[in-house]
Parts: C-alpha cells; sequence; structure tokens
C-alpha cells in the first residue's frame, strides 16, 4: 500500500522565525497538519490552500482532541498516502509526547522522521537574559515537568537530588503549582535565597518575566498574574539577568503588528519593526484567480478604436493576454491604444513588446480600466465615470489564513494593524467580509495604525476606527504610543 510519512515537526517557542528550515520546508509540503495550542499560529499560513488543518488545542466547546484521537487521526491520514505533518511547540522530544505517536506509527510501518525545534525552556530563558549553563555560575541543567501524575496535578519528582545534583533546573507547565515546587526546593536542600525566575509566552514580544527568589517568586507571579504558558527557571545562573537582559526592554515589547499585504517597498519598514522589538505578521490575506467568462471575452471582443485600455497592474497585463491566447484572439486586432497605470506596468508592457502611455498624463475619453476586483475599487475614483471595467483577476480567502488570522487575534498575539496603503485597506476590508469575521469584533481590541489620509478614509467608511495616520517617519512613534490619538497630516 501507498503509506504516506509523518513529520513530526518543532514549531520552535514561538517567535515565528524560530521554526527550522526543514521544519517549514515539511510545513510547505503537508497535505496534512495536526497542530498543537502552543504553536504561533502564524506558521499555519505556510501550509498549501488545500492542506488540511486540524486543531488539537481547546476546542470552541471546551474539549480537547483526547491523545487516541490524535494518534488515530495521524494514523488514518498516513494511510491514505498523505504526507501529514504533526506540529509542535517548542522540540517534539520535550514534553512533546513524540514518544507515544511515533510508536504507534513504528508499530503500523508508517514512515516518519523527527524534525527537532528549539524548547522554550532554552530558548525563552535566554530571551530573558539567561543563559541556562555558565562556565562560573552553572554547569548541569535539568528540564522537569511542573506537572504531573500525582492526583492533585503535582510532579512526581525526585527531590532531593534534584535540588543538591543540578545547578539550573527548569520546569515546563509549573505555573500552578509553583508554591509546591518551591517549597519542595526549600525543603530539599535548596537555599531559599536561590534566584529564581518565571518567564510567560518567552521569545513572543509580548514576551514578560518576574524575577526572585524560592522564597519570594510565587507571590511575585501571583501578583502579576502570570499564567501559562510559562516556564520556571531556578539556578544562579538567574541572577546575570540584570546584566545580560537583552530583549524585554526594546521600543516595541509588547508589539503584535499584523501587516495585511506583503509587499516589497515594506521590507525595510519590516525589518525595523523586528529589530526594535515587534512581532511582525505580514500576510496577503487574499489570494488571486483568474476571472475569465464568457462576460469578459465578450467585453474583449467589443474594444475598438475608441477605447482606451488601462491596465492596472503587471497581473492584468500577464492574464488579459493569456485569455486572448487561450481563445485564439489576437492582440494585433484590436485597435484600441493602451496605457498603464504607472511605471511598473508599463514596464511589464514593454517587456513583452508592448508600448504604452501613462494614463496620468492624459485625458482619456472611453477607458476600459482592466485589473483585479480589488485595484479596479481603489482605483476608479481616479477615471471617468464613464470607464468601463473588465474584471480579469478576483480574489478569495483561504481556509488556512482564516485560521490563521482568526488565532492571532483571539490568543492576542496581534494587537496592531498596520495599514500602509489605500490598496490594503481594502484588502483588509474584503478579507473580513469574504471569511465571514465579525468586523466589530476583530477590530475592538486593534490599534489601529495607517499610512495616509487617504487610507484612512476608507477604513472609516467601513467603519474600522483608525486610532492614527501617519507617514513613513513617524510609523515606530505613534505605534508606540501608549494612548495613541496623533493624526499626523501630511
Ligand atoms: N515541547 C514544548 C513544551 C510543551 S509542554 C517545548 O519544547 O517547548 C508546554 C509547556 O511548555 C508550557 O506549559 C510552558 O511551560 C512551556 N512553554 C511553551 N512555550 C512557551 C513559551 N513561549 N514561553 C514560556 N513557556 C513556554
Amino acid at each position: 500500500m501507498n503509506s504516506g510519512m509523518v513529520y513530526f515537526v518543532g514549531a520552535g517557542p514561538g517567535d515565528v522565525d524560530l521554526i527550522t528550515v526543514k521544519g517549514k520546508r515539511a510545513l510547505q509540503q503537508a497535505d496534512v497538519v495536526i497542530f498543537d495550542r502552543l504553536i504561533n499560529p502564524f506558521l499555519l499560513t505556510d501550509v498549501k490552500d488545500e492542506a488540511k488543518l486540524i486543531y488539537c488545542g481547546k476546542q470552541p466547546c471546551k474539549h480537547t482532541l483526547r491523545q487516541e484521537d490524535i494518534q488515530r487521526e495521524i494514523l488514518i491520514h498516513a494511510r491514505k498516502g498523505k504526507t501529514v505533518v504533526r506540529l509542535k511547540g517548542g522540540d517534539p522530544a520535550v514534553f512533546g509526547r513524540v514518544g507515544e505517536e511515533a510508536e504507534l506509527l513504528a508499530e503500523h510501518q508508517i514512515a516518519y522522521e523527527v524534525i527537532p525545534g528549539i524548547t522554550a525552556g532554552i530558548a525563552a530563558t535566554m530571551y530573558s537574559g539567561v543563559p541556562i549553563t555558565h562556565r562560573k555560575h552553572s554547569n548541569s541543567f535539568a528540564v522537569v515537568t511542573g506537572h504531573g501524575s500525582k492526583d492533585d496535578g503535582t510532579p512526581k519528582v525526585e527531590w532531593e537530588p534534584l535540588a543538591k545534583g543540578v545547578e539550573t533546573i527548569v520546569f515546563y507547565m509549573g505555573v500552578k503549582h509553583l508554591r509546591t515546587i518551591t517549597s519542595e526546593l526549600i525543603k530539599h536542600g535548596k537555599s531559599k535565597d536561590t534566584a529564581a525566575l518565571v518567564v510567560q509566552w518567552g521569545t513572543y514580544s509580548k514576551q514578560r518575566t518576574v524575577e526572585g527568589s524560592l522564597a519570594t517568586i510565587a507571590n511575585k507571579v501571583e501578583q502579576a498574574n502570570i499564567t501559562n504558558p510559562a516556564i520556571i527557571v531556578v539556578g544562579d545562573v538567574v541572577k546575570l539577568r540584570s546584566k545580560l537582559g537583552w530583549f524585554d526592554n526594546k521600543q516595541l515589547a509588547g508589539k503584535g503588528i499584523l501587516i495585511p499585504s506583503k509587499i516589497e517597498s515594506n521590507q525595510e519598514l519590516v525589518r525595523s519593526l523586528k529589530k526594535n522589538g515587534a512581532d511582525v505578521y505580514e500576510h496577503n490575506l487574499l489570494s488571486q484567480f483568474e476571472n475569465i467568462g464568457r462576460g469578459q471575452l465578450h467585453q474583449i471582443r467589443q474594444l475598438s478604436a475608441e477605447n482606451q485600455l488601462v491596465f492596472l497592474s503587471s497581473q492584468s497585463v500577464y492574464t488579459f493576454l493569456r485569455a486572448l491566447g487561450e481563445n485564439k484572439l489576437d492582440l494585433r486586432k484590436i485597435d484600441s491604444s493602451i496605457y498603464a497605470v504607472d511605471d511598473t506596468v508599463k514596464t511589464t508592457l514593454q517587456m513583452i513588446g508592448i508600448q504604452s502611455s501613462l494614463a496620468s498624463r492624459c485625458e482619456l475619453r472611453s477607458p476600459v480600466l482592466i485589473g483585479g476586483e480589488l485595484e479596479i475599487e481603489s482605483m476608479r475614483h481616479e477615471y471617468p465615470q464613464s470607464s468601463e471595467e473588465l474584471v480579469v483577476n478576483k480574489q478569495k480567502v483561504s481556509q488556512k489564513d482564516i485560521e490563521a488570522f482568526s488565532r492571532l487575534v483571539a490568543e492576542q498575539h496581534v494587537n496592531t494593524l498596520l495599514v500602509t496603503s489605500r490598496q490594503d485597506a481594502i484588502q483588509f476590508i474584503k478579507f473580513l467580509e469574504l471569511s465571514g469575521f465579525e468586523k466589530n469584533s476583530v477590530v475592538h481590541n486593534l490599534n489601529v495604525v495607517c499610512r495616509g489620509r487617504e487610507t484612512s478614509l476608507v477604513l472609516k467608511a467601513a467603519d474600522i476606527p483608525v486610532r492614527s495616520f501617519i507617514e513613513n517617519e513617524n510609523i515606530m512613534t505613534v505605534i508606540n504610543a501608549k494612548e495613541t490619538v496623533l493624526a499626523v497630516e501630511r
């Protein structure tokens, strides 16, 4: 039988860029992705449009996919010959149950690979300024589960050797039992003054860290209201944090920024936002498909010398020409004059042997706007009302993008929406519409920042409250402002 392949992939601790290259590749090839709650949902935007996504954290009705169900799902899809990715937070082998899941595959002779990931205990610790080992301060470390098999959920641990023999101890899943953990360690020989640290949402921009000693940490964590996912680090190395802290205090700490498109001209801005500590999620929320049917062909056949064809994007040039080719039509027989919306489109036309003029420089009497649905929507106001419109591309949303976006918002990984152009504003509104999101519930908790007055007008017209609109140089300040009511006009 043609049996599939299963990849156990470590998604890394949180920051989307901390997945391995190999893990990302597997994700891009997957037919089925079975993912945990603790993975960064943005990783899902990498999967194929047609891939099946199975979530095994808490479901809306609050029950969790049980371990047996997860294993059954993996088996079913692998047996159908699919490439299955089992995507797990951190590293699959560190409290990730990869042992049980792989064992089942081995029993059923299904091929699998394990692609390691960066585990939270090491990464979150270093992101809070603490190296887990240090030549002077710690020659050993242990990772320990803080949630155990005892009836009350406390961990079943040999406390004495742990307390006496290991210099740095990292507890996973332990916040709930922090008091038991600290008192057991003290009882079994660790000084109550031993430094301790708790890191929540490590490696995300929203990472929070609380530092104290075995005697004080539990109260401090309670006061700061830190809950899972968090790790507890105990040991002298924690004291290095005051010197080595490098991540927590960046200017944009705590900012999760969604940019609803991915374009070259934003790259410098994105780099600088990331460098200053923000999580930046840039993604084309809509994908294009060609929209050439009988109606469009009829329109093409009607084109005459009276018309001026205005291409609104390079994509529309290619779609238009392909439509001609596939329907045995000849561009030379169309005697309309040809215009480009901007220099990029002009160059595209030139590269395939078509000379055009720039539309903005000419008075057009009977233009036909050729473009994608949204391009036409965003540009029609610049052309006479009598313009004809030839929609050659339309937009669609894919399930994986809906899944990624809704989880990013629900888990509060995103708190800022950055809209850098009028076109993006239109795309974002269309995305909400096509994916069925309730607009208010989405934008309610988002600080909406946009570039340019026109962009802000489009958003406001769709009832999306814009906190601020800005020009490039001010983006950092505005995103960072606590109470943003800045409106920097051109
Ligand atoms: N396989 C994962 C651990 C899964 S157990 C890994 O290697 O990291 C889940 C626990 O991991 C959480 O309860 C928490 O203790 C820890 N954890 C996962 N992600 C974390 C993060 N970003 N910051 C802090 N702790 C995290």
